[in-house]
């Protein structure tokens, strides 16, 4: 049983929504607490509206053991994680919930406490949504708005030969996470399991800096696919290449233990993980140095890892190249997470 509440019947849809969601709009005055047919919202004078979803799926996107508290904060996180990329402030959201027929009434009371917690640390409410029922597995889908200045939105376009490529925090971590969650990395210590666990699971989406870098980066996605998928998504939009030295990629005490203790665990696999949730941005050499005190004076560590260049005759797999220490070539085996 979640959380060691009572357990107890569903209510229906109006209870629940009254019950567990209703309190998370409670702040929001254009929500009108869930009881209207839609939600009112008008962006600040000067500001554009930025949106994006996802949908996560019991079984496919989270585990059907995850606590229930952080499986809702890790919705809202990668959507906070795409409004960060694209240099937006989140505002609200909109929350669709499809609840199978074992998704008891503790596990929404923990879903809504996360939900309740995050909305907290980031200072967003809950908008509207809607609640239905499924003979499939459970599934969630968020809606996340922000606002980010007229004209400011970072693209993933808008990169240029010679850009340096950057990354924040570490890479791998959230992938060895799912891996110890497992059981497939039996020479983990205790204290790294915790940490690579929670890495899966509660993502830090770097929601502070984001909304920094207009007009310092050229372009800046986040990375969910894994870095070289997600670095080939950015060469794609850009019309360009990049190569990576792996020995300059950021990476956690937990991730190079299990580099050295670990045969499956290699350079390939963990820039090819997903779920890190950091952000990978496109440097123009004359405005490194102010992308840097920026970076320092948000308390956000990042490290150059590459740079991107023309795409000469290079094949669309061959993108992104991974060189090592001496600039030769690694092989990456597959390039990140495919959904279908
Ligand atoms: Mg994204």
């Amino acid at each position: 049983m979640a959380g060691g509440k009572a357990d107890r019947p569903r209510p229906g849809e109006f209870e629940l929504i009254a019950e567990l969601f209703a309190p998370l709009a409670r702040n929001a005055a254009g929500a009108f607490g869930l009881t209207d047919d839609a939600a009112l919202y008008r962006a600040a004078p000067g500001m554009e509206t930025v949106l994006t979803v996802d949908a996560m799926v019991a079984g496919v996107h989270f585990l059907p053991t995850d606590p229930p508290d952080t499986v809702a904060r890790k919705l809202l996180r990668v959507n906070l994680s795409d409004l960060a990329a694209k240099g937006a402030r989140p505002r609200g959201y909109l929350l669709v919930t499809a609840l199978s027929e074992e998704t008891s009434m503790p596990w929404l009371e923990d879903f809504a406490a996360g939900l309740a917690a995050d909305q907290a640390e980031f200072g967003i409410s809950l908008w509207g949504g809607d609640t239905v029922s499924t003979p499939g597995p459970l599934t969630l889908s968020l809606t996340a708005i922000g606002e980010v200045k007229e004209g400011a939105m970072l693209p993933r376009g808008g990169a240029k030969a010679g850009d340096r490529v950057y990354v924040t925090g570490t890479i791998g971590d959230a992938a060895l996470g799912l891996a110890v969650l497992r059981d497939r990395l039996p020479s983990a210590s205790e204290a790294d399991r915790a940490f690579l666990a929670d890495r899966y699971r509660l993502p830090r989406p770097r929601t502070t800096l984001g909304p920094l870098l207009s007009g310092v980066v050229h372009a800046a996605l986040d990375v969910s696919d894994g870095l070289v998928a997600d670095l080939t998504h950015m060469c794609d939009a850009s019309g360009l290449a990049a190569t990576i030295r792996a020995a300059d990629v950021p990476f956690s005490g937990a991730a190079a233990a299990m580099l050295v203790a670990e045969a499956d665990v290699t350079f390939a696999s963990l820039l090819t993980g997903g779920d890190d949730y950091e952000l990978l941005l496109a440097v123009p050499a004359e405005e490194e140095e102010a992308f840097l005190a920026i970076a320092a004076g948000a308390g956000v560590p990042v490290a150059l890892i590459g740079h991107l260049e023309e795409r000469a005759n290079r094949a669309p797999e061959t993108l992104v190249r991974l060189v090592d220490a001496e600039g030769e070539p690694i092989a990456v085996p597959h390039q990140g997470f495919r959904h279908f």
